[in-house]
């Protein structure tokens, strides 16, 4: 059973990337989703992976799926699914 993503449209488990989609702070302004691999809230340490998202399997340096609990916000850089300063996707 592939695993469709909602915004993308494409297999979660086959697709390198999802597209870029702009996140829209609070305040108004466009952030630019960070892309896997990029996060800097793991600065302080190197975790080794694979090159694919381990929660929703993009490949290095490919957007993460919205709802991936790896994304990290590009505002607050915490993860994205739990911090309040991006207006809900429609
Ligand atoms: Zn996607
Ligand atoms: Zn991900
Ligand atoms: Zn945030």
């Amino acid at each position: 059973m592939p695993v469709i993503c909602q915004y993308c449209r494409r297999d979660m488990q086959r697709t390198k990337s999802c597209d870029e989609f702009i996140i829209g702070s609070n305040d108004g302004k466009d952030f630019h989703p960070i892309p896997f691999g990029k996060e800097t809230r793991f600065d302080d340490y190197n975790p080794v992976f694979s090159d694919t998202c381990p929660d929703c399997g993009v490949r290095f340096g490919g957007f993460h799926h919205p709802g991936c609990d790896w994304e990290e916000c590009p505002i607050c850089h915490e993860q994205i699914i739990s911090c309040y300063c991006h207006e809900e996707g429609e």
